[in-house]
């Protein structure tokens, strides 16, 4: 049978540079030989595929923007959706897996975090060792996620978070979740969006896998379960507060 070839309506190939289309073609073909066969199988049963994570981090998909002195690819955005677009065409949840972990758990560690959770986090992640998920829809809150329930307290130099979270990729696989709680500002006394990291095994967090979905079948989707979750000082993200958090992510 004949190889992919994509398609081209729009004549954009023209426009790409040698590494784009390098980059595109090798996953393309990783899409074909090594998703493809697995894919039907993982639809039917309902799972993800994990054994494919070390190849789709060999590959140099998970956080694939971020600067190579945290372990990461460091292409362009250009490389990175066309890459997306050849995981996509394997299967939506093989490209919700590599997104989520790079666009939504990675990079804003990368982008809102300190130098520590950066090197603490990133080359772990962007090997695929560390798996992350981000926690922000709720049962009652979805497309307008400024109205979450989730709370955070601080409390013995820490934070003390209560809530749930609800159709998050990854959560059940996931060691660690870039979780949004709103927090009390001391000084004006205004609630405010912040993101936390809360660690797999932490107290009163659990991950209960979201079964018999109609659609997405081969992707991990989950429920977060925060009951009087204590984290530590380090696990808040310091540098960004408010709805644009979460939304500079998506
Ligand atoms: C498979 C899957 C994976 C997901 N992964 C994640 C994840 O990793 N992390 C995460 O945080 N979230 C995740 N989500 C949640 C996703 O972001 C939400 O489903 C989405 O934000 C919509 O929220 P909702 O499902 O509560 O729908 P609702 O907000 O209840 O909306 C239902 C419908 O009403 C429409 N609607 C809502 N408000 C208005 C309005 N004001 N005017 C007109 N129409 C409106 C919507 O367009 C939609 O069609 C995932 C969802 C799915 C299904």
């Amino acid at each position: 049978m004949a190889r992919f070839t994509g398609v081209d309506f729009y004549e954009i190939d023209g426009l790409l540079s040698d590494e784009e289309r390098q980059i595109r073609d090798h996953v393309r073909d990783w899409v074909e030989d090594r998703y493809l066969p697995l894919v039907e199988k993982a639809y039917e049963d309902a799972f993800f595929p994990a054994e494919v994570i070390p190849e789709v981090a060999s590959m140099g998909l998970l956080g694939a923007t971020l600067p190579e002195e945290y372990g990461c690819a460091g292409v362009n955005a250009t490389a990175y959706g066309l890459a997306m677009q050849e995981l996509e065409r394997g299967d939506s949840g093989l490209r919700s897996f590599a997104s989520v972990q790079g666009s939504l758990a990675m990079w804003p560690i990368y982008a809102y975090g300190s130098e520590a959770q950066r090197k603490r986090w990133l080359p772990p992640m962007a090997k695929g060792e560390v798996i992350g998920c981000f926690g922000l829809t709720e049962p009652d809150f979805g497309s307008n996620p400024s109205g979450m329930i989730t709370r955070a307290v601080r409390r013995d130099g820490g934070y003390v978070l209560n809530g749930a979270k609800m159709w998050i990729t990854n959560g059940t696989i996931a060691h660690v979740a870039v979780v949004w709680a709103k927090l009390k500002d001391e000084a004006s006394g205004r609630e405010e969006i912040r993101g936390f990291i809360v660690e797999k095994g932490t107290k009163g967090f659990s991950a209960p896998e979201q079964k018999r979905k109609h659609s997405l079948r081969a992707s991990v989707t989950s429920e977060l379960v925060l009951q009087n979750v204590h984290v530590g000082e380090d696990a808040l993200l310091p540098n960004v507060s408010g709805l644009k958090g979460p939304l500079g992510c998506l």
